[in-house]
């Protein structure tokens, strides 16, 4: 296992769709391992592939290491089945835009269906933080990034107060 370097915005590669993952193999695990070690490294409680580069569908979450409650969860080639009507706005940093946080509001409670390591099927619904996260990252692997939901004012004064 080994912590990856995190690409930080505005690299190209962060604004890039990503592939399904069609195989199920000991590099995607490895590769799984190293996204898990990144993200606790830099104190994050989710990664997206493309945030180091691997452009495969695939990203990682642990919504409660933090406060001792460690339940972590890798999601291949995930979708989002349902979003519920009522929405919720949250404050959401990036590992990838450090020092930036944004306000993003997003469907409260989705639905998603994902593979895991073993390319088993799974679906569960989300809600609160854990609905919030798994949107941020399944964005990252449509190139989308927190600072592409805010209107050009908002981005402008957001980056205007963040960015040296
Ligand atoms: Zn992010």
């Amino acid at each position: 296992m080994a912590v990856r370097t995190i690409l930080r915005w505005p690299d190209p590669r962060l604004s890039l769709e990503c592939a399904p993952v069609e195989t199920f193999t000991r590099e995607m695990r490895a590769l799984v391992a190293d996204m898990f070690e990144t993200m606790y490294a830099a104190s994050g409680r989710g990664l997206a592939g493309p945030q180091i580069g691997a452009m495969h569908r695939v990203f990682v979450m642990d919504a409660g290491w933090k406060e001792g409650m460690p339940e972590p969860q890798a999601f291949l080639n995930p979708t989002i089945t349902y979003r519920s009507q009522e929405r919720a706005t949250a404050a959401e940093g990036c590992l990838s835009i450090p020092g930036i946080m944004a306000f993003v509001t997003r469907p409260s409670a989705i639905r998603l269906r994902w593979q895991g390591l073993d390319g088993t099927t799974y679906v569960a619904p989300f809600d609160g933080f854990g609905a919030t996260c798994v949107q941020h990252e399944n964005d990252h692997l449509d190139g989308v990034l927190t600072l592409d939901h805010l209107t050009a004012e908002a981005r402008a004064e957001v980056l205007a107060i963040c960015m040296p």
